[in-house]
């Protein structure tokens, strides 16, 4: 083995061991490269990433063109039957099940949601910044996580009434 080549194995295992954030318990950095689990090749990925230009150049044009037109709130439906629940994309007269009674799509619930565009988390990032690392993620290593942080209520028998999203991460 070349002395060229053993730097650059030696620079890949040093970026690998400080870039990998997480490991599986009880199994520390080197030994979990040592055992060839599938953590080393996420690091590589992400090594890739930063090193081949190619690479980094598809990742941030896919990102912008991913966000390039922002949001929108979609509704549902265009109608919702209020007997049966059947919900319908386009609109009409009368259900299958013979009722005329229609709930329409209520923007009050996109008024009460309409905060996470610009603040998603409690770290102040916006569904844009959450939403564009989710996908960076996705793209580098086909690996992405995204946290809904939710608050439960209860009544009085216990069971679980109401949940809200707080917080996207
Ligand atoms: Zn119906």
């Amino acid at each position: 083995m070349s002395h060229v080549q053993q730097y650059i194995d030696k620079k890949l295992v040093n970026y690998i061991m400080k870039k990998l954030s997480s490991n599986r318990p009880g199994i520390g950095h080197h030994e979990s490269y040592a055992r060839g689990n599938i953590a080393p090749s996420l690091g590589l990925v992400y090594y890739m990433e930063q090193e081949v230009s190619v690479f980094s150049d598809s990742v941030l044009k896919l990102k912008q063109e991913m966000f390039r037109n922002g949001f929108y709130w979609k509704p549902c439906f265009v109608k919702k039957c209020k007997d049966c629940g059947t919900e319908y994309d386009e609109n009409i007269e009368k259900c299958t099940c013979g009722s005329t009674f229609f709930h329409e799509p209520d923007y009050s619930q996109v008024r009460e949601k309409e905060y996470f565009i610009e603040k998603a988390n409690y770290n102040g990032q916006s569904l844009k910044e959450v939403l564009s690392d989710f996908e960076f993620n996705l793209n580098v290593a086909d690996n992405a996580y995204l946290f809904l942080v939710k608050a439960y209520e209860y009544d009085r028998a216990g069971d679980n009434a109401l949940e809200d999203v707080k917080e996207i991460l």
